[in-house]
């Protein structure tokens, strides 16, 4: 079996096939970098990682390209009122971006930004005049003529031609019904930054830089081109229309969109105001493998409505198997091998690659990785499991882990820095006590923690048990639980 994806273009589910042998090479839009991003957008960066991840894991050579876009409508807008430099506006939101992708665990992929392109932006805007699908307006500031495109509109199954020709939209974001030539550049405005290019000075439009950066960075024609569903129209339709018209070639072959993450009902987005931020919820005493997991437990293709229950049953699902994996390498099992077990993972790992491989059904991998942990652990009560079983079933939870990445239990100092950017901020009145707790647990490393139950274990053997209490009270400060079991002492953080 091979990966099978919907196609936005093509309305269909299809075998993903790249055009090289091997090679994939794709394209995301990122983040607008004018403010924190929310988990609705993170949604979708988390779905096309996950993508990246399990195409690596199939065996691909992936060339993972993604724009920062560090100038648009907004962040003209807010800079001026602010005024500064658009590059200092940005850089910090850049950061943010940056350290909240690493924390939810999103690897990095090559990262272009729209403000190092321009001149090149500039260059591909004046021969889309010459081949006569551009035109400049008196201010100076050049459109796309999109009656000059007749694919217009197929990605978005949009049917433009009772349109207006000449008909103009200078804004980066519109609605579908006011398709109009759009801007590919915009004239310079008193106060707000501009460049001085080929084709004159002003700065560009959001969609040309994604036309110009993916193909500077992987050709005319490549894989895979990802985003958010509201992408589809205009930016994507946009992006296609410009490209085609200049090349003659197809632009992307698949187009990947994931669906809105909702609150109530209503997409999640800044300017309805019902949006978190990943720093939000981890100041509210949630961490970041949660939310990882949540965004992640709905497959991409269908909405997700937020809420927190959701974000508590999904931090229950990672300890679990957090545990289970715990379990596994903690244990002293008796020599000797179940076959059965070994059997299991291998029935595991085949059922999450063809959950994955049917349109990424992240939500059938996530059950096949949990009907494992369930068997195994009634195996390990029943005392069925051996030693040489261990290394098969954690394999299968590696396995699931190079797409999922949650299982590493790395949550405590990410939120510490995230308790640290609170308090430089002055954010004291939004740190919860839950987080307090959670981050109380950080202080000790998990050498500490093993050290100090060696210790409490030889305290009470010698029956000292002042000092066997004192560590465990120590331990219990510190937001680690300890417990004692069949096979020994076992601990776990708060
Ligand atoms: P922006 O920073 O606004 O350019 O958005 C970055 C990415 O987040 C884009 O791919 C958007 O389509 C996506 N996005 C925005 N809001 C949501 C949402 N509520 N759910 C899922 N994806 C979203
Ligand atoms: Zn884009």
């Amino acid at each position: 079996m091979a990966l099978r994806l919907y196609n936005t273009l093509t309305a269909k589910v299809e075998e993903f096939q790249p055009l090289h042998a091997n090679q994939v090479r794709m394209y995301a839009c990122g983040p607008t970098v004018y403010d924190y991003g929310h988990i609705g957008n993170f949604r979708t960066f988390i779905a096309v990682d996950l993508l990246y991840r399990f195409l690596r894991q199939s065996g691909l050579d992936v060339r993972y390209v993604m724009n920062i876009t560090d100038v648009d409508d907004k962040i003209i807008r807010n800079s001026a009122r602010d005024g500064v430099s658009v590059q200092r506006y940005t850089a910090k939101y850049e950061e943010a971006f940056l350290e909240d992708s690493a924390m939810l665990n999103i690897e990095r992929p090559m990262l272009v930004r729209a403000t190092e392109h321009i001149p090149a932006m500039a260059d591909f805007i004046g021969k889309l005049v010459e081949k006569g699908v551009a035109y400049r307006t008196e201010d100076g500031s050049y459109y796309f003529r999109i009656a000059k495109f007749p694919g217009y509109g197929k990605l978005s199954k949009k049917d433009f031609a009772g349109m207006e020709d000449g008909a103009r939209v200078d804004v980066d974001e519109y609605e579908k019904d006011s398709a109009r030539d759009f801007a590919l550049w915009k004239a310079p405005k008193p106060g707000e930054a501009s460049w001085d290019t080929s084709i004159g000075s002003g700065r560009p439009g959001w969609h040309i830089e994604c036309s110009v950066m993916s193909m500077e960075e992987l050709g005319p024609s490549f894989d895979l081109h990802a985003g958010g569903e509201d992408l589809i129209f205009p930016h994507h339709e946009n992006e296609i229309a410009q490209s085609e018209a200049m090349t003659g070639h197809p632009f992307a072959r698949f187009w990947f969109h994931a669906r809105f993450l909702l609150v109530e009902g209503e997409k999640m987005s800044k300017s309805l105001g019902n949006f978190f931020t990943p720093r939000d919820l981890i100041l509210r005493g949630h961490k970041p493998s949660s939310i990882r997991w949540l965004l992640t437990s709905v497959p991409y293709r269908n909405q997700l409505n937020f809420t927190f229950d959701g974000l508590k049953s999904a931090a229950s699902s990672v300890e679990k198997l957090r545990n289970f994996r715990f379990r596994l390498t903690s244990t002293q099992f008796p020599a000797g091998a179940n076959p059965a077990m070994a059997e299991l993972a291998t029935e595991t790992v085949t059922r999450m690659k063809s959950a994955l491989e049917d349109d990424l059904n992240t939500a059938q991998a996530q059950a096949a990785v949990f009907d494992m942990a369930r068997k195994a652990n009634a195996a390990f009560d029943a005392g069925e499991v051996r030693k040489d079983d261990v290394v098969h079933l954690l394999s299968a939870m590696d396995k699931f882990d190079e797409v999922f990445a949650v299982l590493k239990d790395d949550d405590q100092s990410k939120i510490k820095s995230v308790l640290e950017w609170a308090r430089a901020q002055g954010r004291e009145n939004d740190i919860s006590p839950e987080l307090l707790e959670i981050a109380g647990s950080a202080q000790l490393s998990d050498e500490q923690v093993n050290q100090k139950i060696e210790a409490m274990s030889s305290a009470r053997k010698g029956r000292d048990f002042k000092t066997s209490d004192a560590l465990r009270a120590e331990l219990i400060t510190a937001g680690i639980i300890v417990e004692n079991t069949k096979e020994g002492v076992r601990w776990r953080r708060k």
